[in-house]
Formats: C-alpha cells, sequence, structure tokens
C-alpha cells in the first residue's frame, strides 16, 4: 500500500519560496496528474517527494512512513524524467538492470526482472541494442524499463514524453496507461499538456505560483473549474 501525503510541503531557494505549503493526498494506486505552467513548482514538489531536493517546511509521507529524512533508494520509489539520460556504452539490459546490480542483486535475479519489464514494454528484442541503435519512443521505453524493474510502489513522472513528436507521444502515453493498470502502483505525473494530464488520470491537481488551485477528477475540473484560471488552464467552455 502507497498512499502519498504532502502535509504543508514548503520549498524555498535562499530567500525565494517557490512552494507555498501544498497539502495533497494521494491514495494507493491512484493515477494523479500534476499540471500548471512553467515555473509554477510541479518539478520542484516531485522533487521533493523523490527525496532529490530537501524539503525546507512541512512533512511527506509514503505508505504511511514519514520519508523527509531518507534517502532517495530508502523511498521504495522509481522517477522518469523528460531526458532519460541512458549510458550510451550498455546494451538495454544493462541500462535496465543497472540499479539492481548496484543494490546487489543476483544476476539471475536481475534477468528475470528484466526480462518481465522487458515483455511488459515490448522491449525483448532490443535487449542486446545501445541507446544509439534505438529510436526517441524505444528510449524512453528503456527508461520506463528501468523504473518497472525495480518494482517501486510509487512511480513519479516528469514530463516524460515532452521529447518526443505527437505520433510517439499518443503511443506512449497508452503504455504509460497500461503499466498503471499491470504495475498497481500509485503514479504522480506531472505534465504541462492538458490533454495528456485529462486522458491519463484519476485526478487532476491544478498549480499555479507554487500553491494548488484545485484537485479533482477530470471531469469536475473541466466541469466545475474553481477559479478562471482553472477553466482557461484546462480549456473549459466559458
Ligand atoms: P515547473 O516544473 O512547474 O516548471 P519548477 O519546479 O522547475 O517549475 O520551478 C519552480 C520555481 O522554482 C521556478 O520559479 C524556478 O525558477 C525556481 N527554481 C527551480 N529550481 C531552482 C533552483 N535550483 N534554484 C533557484 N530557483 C529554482
Ligand atoms: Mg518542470
Amino acid at each position: 500500500m502507497a498512499p502519498v501525503t504532502l502535509r504543508k510541503l514548503v520549498k524555498r531557494y535562499g530567500a525565494l519560496e517557490v512552494v507555498h505549503g501544498i497539502d495533497l493526498e494521494v491514495k494507493d494506486r491512484e493515477f494523479i496528474a500534476l499540471v500548471g505552467p512553467s515555473g509554477c513548482g510541479k518539478s520542484t514538489t516531485l522533487r521533493m517527494i523523490a527525496g532529490l531536493e530537501d524539503v525546507s517546511g512541512g512533512a511527506i509521507e509514503i505508505g504511511g512512513r514519514a520519508v523527509n529524512d531518507l534517502p532517495p533508494r530508502a523511498r521504495n520509489i522509481s522517477m522518469v524524467f523528460q531526458s532519460y539520460a541512458l549510458y550510451p556504452h550498455m546494451t538495454v539490459a544493462e541500462n535496465m538492470g543497472f540499479s539492481l546490480k548496484i543494490a546487489g542483486r543476483s544476476a539471475e535475479d536481475i534477468k528475470a526482472r528484466v526480462d518481465e519489464a522487458a515483455a511488459i514494454l515490448d522491449l525483448g528484442h532490443l535487449l542486446e541494442r545501445r541507446p544509439s541503435q534505438l529510436s526517441g519512443g524505444q528510449r524512453q521505453r528503456v527508461a520506463m524499463g528501468r523504473a518497472i524493474v525495480r518494482q517501486p510502489d510509487v512511480f513519479l513522472f516528469d514530463e516524460p514524453l515532452s521529447n518526443l513528436d505527437a505520433k510517439l507521444r499518443t503511443q506512449v502515453r497508452t503504455e504509460i496507461k497500461k503499466l498503471h493498470a499491470r504495475m498497481k502502483a500509485t503514479m504522480i505525473y506531472v505534465t504541462h499538456d492538458q490533454v495528456e494530464a485529462m486522458t491519463l488520470s484519476d485526478r487532476i491537481v491544478i498549480m499555479r505560483d507554487g500553491h494548488i488551485e484545485q484537485v479533482g477528477t477530470p471531469e469536475e475540473v473541466f466541469q466545475k473549474p474553481s477559479t478562471k484560471f482553472v477553466a482557461g488552464f484546462i480549456g473549459s467552455p466559458p
């Protein structure tokens, strides 16, 4: 079980406060889209959940456990970024298994998990290739494979599709949807793309200038936007 709870979460860079005390309860296995204009604090919030940024105030709980002081690897999360830096000198299989190798898993265990992830993502025929021999969409799938093999309870995505062209975006979006059904994991998905948010998520969190403007299902935020800003952002009819 991995609900994710944010309590009065604050982030400051020096004197500048960029996240102003966010409260949010993400349910176990829920798919949440975190949306809002560029610079509103989406990545910063996600990176605090991942443990890649210290929090300046408030608390984060994952699976009911306070994680403020835990390093990323102890948080039972996987993060997929927009720039999916794969190791160029490693094969697809080695890229996917690398974090397990670091964690001291046996070669047998690593192979089993990599094969399973490859089957989910249709990467079985590409396992011996190197990243330079893959298309953009295939590389993004390898990046997702890397996240899957760790079998986390929580997946964090930061605009994972923004480097892909429109056709691939649709394809990989479908993969992510399948992944959610299959992995039975909690997912928090940052995007500035309303269509992506509306099609993927159970609930949408709309951020603006470091605070949450509205939380609701796609239907709720579309039909009953709480502010003009939300209506404009989601594209509700006036
Ligand atoms: P988003 O992901 O929604 O585009 P970010 O979370 O990246 O927004 O950034 C939120 C705000 O915090 C922005 O104003 C950005 O300039 C600022 N910011 C992000 N990272 C840093 C940093 N390392 N130092 C100072 N300011 C930062
Ligand atoms: Mg960002």
